[in-house]
């Protein structure tokens, strides 16, 4: 997309700062002598070397510039320069402003010469002055405009035009260079953070180091200042991690679940917004800066990330894609570290009950023998479990131990562990429980047993308990249990008992 050479050269008569009338001269006007001090065209050359050198030379498009201006400067003393610039190159010392091209300004020729890519002239004779502008050219756009101002009317020769219009050029691609630079750069720095945060990423398994890690990544290099980790459940129910930032923790997010989610889950696409608020006031959740961004795993969404910071249109649109692109690489650590975490749970849980399973128990039971000080087992069994199953079928049998698991887990969840022990017997580990408190929570399991279950049932209870003084193994303790059931059993059943 380069540019061909400009042969028509727009030049304005005015009487005013801003020229308004943009009617073209014919081009012989600079076929006539130029008053200003011509160079030779030997010097030119050499000068239009040494600035390409200059350019080559260095990425610094202050340099470049400086350069030109000296340049110019140097063959024609009585020219002023002064560059408006597109982009902000920090350089105190070059006569640079901000090029401002909104519609207000659009009048001026310098503006119109920056939108056109053409080399404009006026001149004014009220202020007996000619400027000439010329835009920054380079491959890919334009980046400003070089303003050449004399104090007097004068036309400028082509040679002088060819000239200055050649050192316009040569500026815009130093600032498209650089520019381009910055950007390579920056996406570099990108990718890298991206390479990073995989690469941690695919290092830690645990769910909870995963987001922990996202977190602390995100916050660091956006300023994100809360951050959100929803994932969706197979009936799409959703379950914020305790990751999450303690603000979330503590918000009710229901109207996200019931406007926000089921968007991200029809749509799939993420949400970028300014200020939250504004756009949905019906809200109660104050928020401003928001992106919410789906994690995606093959056309399924596991689940959303939301980030959000107190001050309006904080995050930048290069922020938000980013961002995409880290969840996006992030979404399989994700999965991952999920599906090990259900892996694991399900292999310490029970199928049915949904409580641990007997060998989970007996290790948790161990550990604690080692380093505790006293603890209560307990072992209860389903009273006459067969004829249950007689009289209502197998299916009821089995939503019964569901209702004793149910009633037991209700009970013991802040004290102790639950387990299936095997069939229709179910164990409870209650450590640092003394015996009193033990026979408490046996006889209140029985008596909720025998009024809440739906048929009616009963259990019996044996129940152990040790204290270091006494030295026991834990066989020993299971077996003591089991004799107490076997003693409740023979008491009547639908009690607790204990031997020793
Ligand atoms: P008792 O009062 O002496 O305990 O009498 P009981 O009939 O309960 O006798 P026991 O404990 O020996 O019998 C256990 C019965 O529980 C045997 C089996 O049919 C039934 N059972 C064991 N596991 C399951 C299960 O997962 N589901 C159902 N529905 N029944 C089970
Ligand atoms: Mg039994
Ligand atoms: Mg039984």
């Amino acid at each position: 997309m380069g540019y061909e050479k400009q042969e028509n050269i727009a030049v304005t008569t005015s009487f005013s700062d801003n020229a308004l009338s943009t009617t073209p001269r014919e081009h012989d006007l600079y076929n006539k002598k130029d008053p200003v001090k011509s160079f030779e065209h030997k010097n030119k050359y050499e000068l239009m070397y040494h600035v390409t050198k200059k350019i080559y030379s260095t990425m610094n498009p202050s340099d470049v510039l400086s350069e030109i201006l000296n340049t110019i400067q140097s063959t024609y003393p009585n020219f002023a320069c002064q560059l408006f610039l597109s982009t902000n190159i920090n350089n105190d010392e070059l006569p640079a402003k901000e090029l401002i091209y909104n519609e207000e300004f659009a009048h001026k020729l310098s503006v119109q010469s920056f939108s056109t890519g053409e080399i404009k002239i006026d001149q004014n004779s009220l202020k007996n002055r000619t400027r000439l502008y010329a835009p920054l050219r380079g491959k890919q756009g334009i980046y400003g405009v070089l303003q050449i101002e004399v104090d007097k009317i004068i036309e400028f020769s082509s040679d002088t035009i060819d000239f200055i219009r050649f050192l316009a050029d040569t500026a815009g691609n130093a600032l498209e260079n650089a520019q381009l630079y910055q950007q390579s750069t920056q996406l570099i720095l990108d990718l890298q953070l991206i390479n990073d945060i995989t690469h941690q990423l695919n290092a830690s398994l645990r769910l909870s180091d995963t987001a922990n890690y996202l977190k602390e990544q995100l916050i660091k290099s956006f300023q994100v200042e809360d951050v959100a980790f929803i994932l969706f459940d197979e009936e799409e129910n959703f379950n914020l991690l305790r990751e999450s930032s303690p603000y979330f923790l503590n918000t009710s997010l229901k109207w996200f679940e019931n406007k926000i989610f089921p968007e991200i889950q029809s749509e799939k696409e993420a949400i970028f917004l300014g200020d939250f608020s504004k756009k949905y006031p019906e809200c109660t959740v104050e928020l401003r800066s928001i992106m919410i961004i789906p994690m995606i795993q093959s056309e399924h969404i596991n689940g959303v990330i939301i980030l959000t910071h107190h001050q309006p249109n904080f995050f930048s649109f290069n922020d938000f894609k980013l961002i995409q692109s880290i969840v996006h690489h992030s979404t399989l650590a994700f999965a991952n570290s999920s599906l090990r975490e259900q892996l694991e749970l399900s292999v310490i849980t029970d199928y049915l009950t949904k409580l641990y399973s007997r060998r989970y128990l007996d290790e948790k039971c161990e550990a604690h023998l080692q380093s505790g000080k006293q603890g209560v087992f307990l072992l209860l069994d389903i009273d006459d479990f067969k004829k249950v199953n007689d009289t209502y079928g197998h299916e009821v049998g089995d939503s019964l131990i569901i209702q004793v698991a149910n009633i037991i887990q209700k009970n013991i969840m802040d004290i102790g562990f639950a387990a299936r022990w095997g069939g229709e017997e179910l164990a409870v580990y209650l450590p640092e429980v003394n015996i009193e408190d033990g026979m408490r929570v046996a006889s209140q399991l029985v008596i909720q047993i025998e009024e809440q279950t739906d048929p009616l049932i009963t259990v019996s209870v044996g129940i152990a308990y040790w204290h270091r003084d006494n030295r026991e193994s834990m066989c020993g303790i299971f077996d003591r249990a089991d004799r107490s059931l076997y003693e409740a059993k023979r008491l009547g059943k639908n009690g607790v008992a204990k031997v020793t």
